[in-house]
């Protein structure tokens, strides 16, 4: 069997929970699990789930399969509702729906449904992508009370700069204006606003890329933030050469050795997930780990290949064990590398990947 293969650690996100529990002990938690949980498959992460208080995701059907599967807890859709014809599989499976926009608001008005719904109404704080503006909140949150179709309301933001200060504090200034008088509940820190700034751990915070064990922040690591990877990505080496100087490597032959090397092949491509922008030794290099030892890649990553240097590494040979990122190597860091952010390596990891579930102390 290719040898490609990425374990997933429930231990670890379990961890992870308790860690951002400790954090807002006084928040309750949306588990953000979007994008089939950030790549690590919602469906195997759900046992390691239920020390949260809901989920947060913007798949209708992945939140159906939640019911489905037995969750009793709050599910939220992040991006409310689509088209009036979702209103009833969310009323069945009480869902919690972000209103956002005046068609959702009227939406909810023309329906009639057999159970209210809990809604989270957005407020854009700056972010200008999703929400109201204070009057357009004012305006929609006096209708929201008059709907019948409508449970009870949070009120919500997202941060644009999460990990700034003045960001922070210039959105949560704005947000705190609209929220007064209300009497709303409010839910508005993500990862690292949660992480970082206390004043906005309020009734509800939304983590989703500290859960699966990266940092949202360029200047900290998981690691210091006590955050343990949940994704691991391995293979193996399936193929060993030495270089003379002056032969080059790869596609497009982007790196010449200087001096005789020794090089080996990877099963792990671009069509596995790995970001084909990273760059190999004639840049900056992005770190790998071969027998444990750290290296770096040589050359352009291909569709099913890359290709490490050895130096340093005698005893590595065909077969020998290859991270890619994980245990031992935060994706925060081969993200960096390769000009991306671990968010989109994890979402990214391909179908062809096997995964195999780790708890306990198969760690
Ligand atoms: C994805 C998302 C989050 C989680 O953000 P992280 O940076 O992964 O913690 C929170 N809120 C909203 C609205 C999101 O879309």
């Amino acid at each position: 069997m290719r040898p490609i293969h990425a374990t997933v650690s429930l231990s670890a996100l379990r961890a992870n929970i308790t860690r951002l529990r400790q954090t807002a002990p006084d928040s309750r938690l949306w588990g953000v699990v979007k994008a089939d949980a950030y790549g690590h498959g919602l469906s195997r992460m759900l046992p390691a789930l239920d020390a949260v208080d809901g989920l947060a995701l913007l798949e209708l059907d992945a939140a159906v399969m939640l019911r489905e599967r037995g969750w009793r807890k709050p599910v939220l859709l992040l991006e409310g509702l689509f088209e009036s014809a979702e209103l009833e599989v969310a009323t069945q499976h009480g869902l919690t729906c972000v209103v956002h926009a005046e068609h959702q608001v009227a939406m909810l008005e023309k329906a009639r449904v057999a159970t209210p719904l809990p809604v989270h109404l957005k407020f854009n704080s700056g972010m200008n992508r999703l929400g109201f503006d204070a009057a357009g909140v004012h305006a929609a949150l006096a209708r929201l009370r008059g709907c019948a179709n409508v449970a009870d309301i949070t009120l919500m933001t997202h941060f644009a700069d999460a990990d700034a200060p003045e960001g922070v504090a210039a959105a949560l200034t704005r947000f705190r204006a609209v929220a007064a008088g209300t009497g709303l509940p409010a839910c508005i820190a993500n990862s690292a606003a949660m992480l970082r700034f206390p004043e906005t751990r309020l009734d509800w915070v939304r983590p989703g890329i500290a859960l699966y064990g990266c940092t949202p922040f360029a200047d900290q690591s998981a690691s210091e933030l006590g955050l343990a990877p949940v994704m691991t990505l391995h293979s193996r080496l399936i193929s060993v050469r030495e270089l003379a100087a002056g032969d080059r490597v790869g596609y497009g032959g982007t790196y010449t050795a200087a001096r005789p090397m020794r090089v080996g092949v990877v099963a792990c491509g671009y069509a596995d997930g790995y970001p084909r922008h990273a760059p190999g030794l004639a840049g900056r290099g992005t770190p790998v780990l071969v027998e444990g030892r750290r290296t770096r890649i040589v050359g352009r990553p291909s569709m099913d290949m890359l290709i490490v240097d050895l130096e340093g590494i005698p005893q590595a040979c065909a077969g020998s064990p290859v991270t890619l990122w994980g245990e031992g190597l935060s994706a925060d860091e081969v993200a960096a590398a390769a000009g991306t952010v671990s968010y989109e390596m994890l979402c990214a990891l391909a179908p062809r990947v096997p995964v195999d579930v780790i708890d306990g102390s198969g760690r």
